[in-house]
């Protein structure tokens, strides 16, 4: 795992006067990567460095000349449509473009008028999903989600025997994965109504979010070839925000006995930034296991995991629906929890991902599932926030809620605060639900 180093020196400045605003997610101490272009342009995507309220160009700022060495070949690997080459390359080429970031962009750069010309305002840029995705795994490692749903639809047996032994995770769909920003229709498929006996065909009733983090994969491990737990952090890129789209009545059908399938592989959406595991250094936590609960096997086990295997990233849930909209009302949050809650941690899910030799690549993306946290309120889904549909939300529009209505957006943010660390967010994951497409 990474030590504290001179990028995370919260007394640290930039030349980009809006990277030293307070509220700021993109501080010099963050440096998260995207893939982007000037809006409605016909330019081609590129890797981008967010800094305030700025985006470097990391093509054109590689072609002034102002990187050197390992930072250089790492900026090289960035002159490209997608992050996945330089994902490949591994934490130390990652580490070495950081530090040559931070030095770059840091207040007093001798060359900062030649970088400045390679500055994009991110309120003029568009941006694509940042790595072509292979393969996409999603997991289930908040404990509390998992009781709180097992408990709506298996009331007598909510969790199951092996979650506190497996991290527990299914094989999703990559092709439908979008970039923060998208509309998604209201799926259509099969569903069994409450009290009827035969299934039909018909748009989700119960449409939901579910709150994760997205966990990118850097360089791979070769087929057979098992990724130990002490090793596995290395093979973590970064992380971003993640609303895994849900059908809950398309769910309830189908689920058992193979897992999610239509209600989950219709769309999921990714925030544009993807925080370094390197930039969350300041902010890891000891990861704890209660005593009366089994302790990992050894494979899932570590002196590091134990010391600093969590990270605390604090998550929020917005809801704004078309009427808020049009009323001019902000989005109204609707609950908050902390990803150091998760039961599994990322080294525990890319150890167990592995431990069969199944073989990760550069840009594949594990889900961390919904993360709920301990209390009430701390729920990353609606199905849990309206107990199963039986409790309705109330909005400060007058509206209530359940599950989603067409023309709602919502919006995830995150953030990390530590003390004596500056503070750093992940921006924004937003999505908007569309009607379903008119059955044929
Ligand atoms: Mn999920």
């Amino acid at each position: 795992m990474h030590t504290l180093n001179e990028t995370h020196n919260p007394q640290l400045r930039s030349w980009v006067d809006s990277a030293n605003d307070a509220g700021t997610d993109f501080p010099i101490q963050n440096l998260p990567f995207g893939v982007f272009r000037r809006y409605s342009s016909t330019e081609s995507f590129r890797v981008g460095v967010a800094i305030g309220d700025q985006i470097l160009d990391l093509t054109t700022a590689q072609s002034k000349s102002v990187f050197t060495g390992d930072a250089d070949l790492a900026a090289q690997a960035c002159c490209a449509s997608s992050l996945n080459a330089f994902m490949a390359m591994g934490a130390p080429a990652w580490s070495a473009l950081r530090l040559a970031l931070s030095r770059a962009l840091r207040d007093g750069y001798a060359l900062h008028s030649a970088l400045s010309t390679c500055l994009v305002p991110q309120a003029d840029a568009e941006f694509a999903v940042p790595a072509q995705i292979g393969d996409y795994t999603d997991f289930y490692t908040s404990v509390h989600h998992a009781t709180n749903i097992g408990k709506l639809l298996r009331p007598d047996n909510p969790l199951l025997p092996n979650y506190k032994w497996i991290p527990i995770g299914y094989h999703g769909r990559s092709s439908s994965i979008g970039i923060s920003g998208q509309s998604v229709h209201r799926p259509v498929s099969q569903v069994m109504r409450p009290g009827a006996t035969e299934p039909v065909l018909a748009p989700s009733a119960r449409m939901d979010f579910e709150l994760e983090m997205g966990i990118f994969v850097g360089p791979c491990n070769a087929l057979g070839e098992p990724v130990s737990i002490q090793q596995a952090e290395q093979h973590v890129f970064g992380m971003c925000l993640f609303n895994d789209w849900s059908a809950r009545d398309v769910q309830g059908w189908e689920y058992q006995p193979l897992g999610p399938f239509l209600a989950k592989n219709f769309a999921s959406t990714v925030s544009p930034w993807i925080v370094t595991m390197e930039a969350l250094a300041p902010y890891r936590q000891a990861w704890t296991r209660a005593e009366g609960d089994p302790q990992p096997l050894p494979y899932l086990d570590s002196a590091e995991l134990r010391e600093q295997g969590a990270v605390n990233i604090e998550l929020e849930v917005f809801l704004q629906t078309a009427a808020m909209r049009e009323r001019g009302m902000a989005e109204h949050r609707l609950s908050h929890s902390n990803f150091r809650d998760a039961y599994w941690s990322v080294s525990q899910m890319v150890a167990h991902h592995t431990v069969n030799g199944c073989n990760l690549q550069p840009g594949d993306l594990l889900g961390s599932g919904t993360q709920s946290g301990p209390t009430e309120g701390e729920a990353g889904s609606l199905m849990e926030l309206s107990m199963g549909g039986k409790q309705a939300l109330n909005l400060p529009s007058g509206e209530t809620r359940t599950f989603l209505e067409d023309g709602d957006t919502v919006v995830f943010r995150g953030a990390c605060n530590a003390p004596g660390a500056a503070r750093i967010g992940f921006g924004e994951v937003r999505g908007t639900l569309l009607p379903a497409r008119s059955l044929a």
